[in-house]
């Protein structure tokens, strides 16, 4: 028994009453009420529960039916919720009919900088500005970011465009002072899997978009989704960034069948970031356009005004003429697509 569907005529003592069962059973609960009915979504070790007490609650006053999520991720499951989620960021939707695309640089470098690149991917029509104030880098000898002078350079562009922002935490111990200035809590690739990371950022009202692992499937990518949703934040968003595979001719291999594979298995938004996934500045824009055809909600695309001397991830960051080049082309194809740029 995974996931309670109300009656129309369940009152608020019905639902109190059922809740209070399962709290009983050691199981806690994810209250959606929608338009259309009131869903009550159990949490914890559902497996655990007997035959006669699942049928007590079938016989529950208010209750209609009675499901079982056969997978191991419910909160994440398109069972648990039909429609996409839709997050709303700042009056920024994603997961709606717009692709919103947020674009930055990989990581905040200065001030002067990132206002000019601000000022750039904004008149080309991008709705987040994204960068990174703490790295995660391969070589402990790279730039590491600037920390919280990088959070406030980000809040000071935000300011000055109006663009939301998007940037990486990569432990616990900064969810404080990164939710002070972040409009969405992005985790990396790399900690996909830092299941504390995920129930911290669980407890926090900020969106989430969670970053595919390096070498992680698509099941444990929704599993990790889980661990965040079960904390109570239901605001996550699913990256698309390229995972590991023999062919050495892109730094990884974006894999597009993963959009409408999760299309099916889940309601959370989806989203591509070709520039992790091909490496190389020219190769983003094509698959940029695959992405959106294939039905991404949202596009991630590293730009910078001088990727020859970025301090990260330069060989994939756009310039600002050809990020504008490549919004101008995604046009059509969102239009094609039933879709908006
Ligand atoms: C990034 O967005 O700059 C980044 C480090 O991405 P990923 O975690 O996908 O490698
Ligand atoms: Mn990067």
């Amino acid at each position: 028994m995974d996931i309670i569907v109300l009656s129309h005529e369940a009152t608020e003592e019905d639902i109190r009453h059922i809740i209070k069962r399962l709290e009983s059973w050691n199981l806690r609960i994810n209250l959606s009420q929608g338009t259309e009915r009131t869903i009550i979504g159990v949490i914890g070790d559902t497996s655990k529960v007997t035959e006669e007490e699942e049928d007590s609650i079938k016989a529950a006053p208010g209750v209609e039916n009675v499901f079982r999520i056969l997978k191991p991720y419910k909160l994440a499951s398109r069972e648990f919720r039909k429609e996409t989620t839709e997050i709303d960021v700042r009056g920024v939707i994603i997961g709606g009919k717009k692709v919103p695309v947020m674009a930055g640089p990989c990581a905040v470098e200065n001030m002067t900088v990132l206002a000019s690149i601000a000022d750039k991917v904004k008149a080309a029509g991008a709705s987040f500005l994204r960068g990174g104030a703490y790295k995660p880098r391969t070589s402990p000898y790279s730039f590491q970011g600037l920390g919280e002078e990088g959070l406030k350079h980000l809040a000071q562009a935000r300011d000055r465009t109006g663009l939301p922002i998007v940037t990486e935490i990569m432990d616990p111990r900064d969810l404080e002072v990164i939710s002070e200035y972040a409009d969405i809590i992005q985790i990396g690739a790399r900690n996909m899997q830092n299941f504390r990371l995920l129930l911290e950022v669980g407890t926090s009202d900020k969106p989430v978009l969670l970053k595919r692992g390096l070498s992680s499937t698509i099941k444990e990518w929704l599993m990790s989704a889980e661990y965040i949703m079960s904390r109570g934040n239901q605001n996550v968003m699913l990256c698309e960034r390229g995972i590991r595979t023999f062919e050495t001719a892109t730094r990884n291999t974006l894999d597009l069948s993963a959009v409408p594979v999760l299309k099916q298995l889940t309601h959370l938004p989806v989203v591509v970031d070709p520039s992790h996934g091909v490496g190389k500045r020219d190769l983003v824009a094509p698959m940029a356009k695959a992405a959106i055809a294939a039905g991404a909600d949202a596009l991630m695309i590293e730009v910078h005004t001088n990727p020859e001397e970025a301090m990260s991830d330069g060989d994939q960051s756009l310039k600002p003429e050809q990020f504008e080049k490549m919004m101008r082309e995604l046009r059509p194809v969102a239009e094609a697509v039933g879709r908006e740029l």
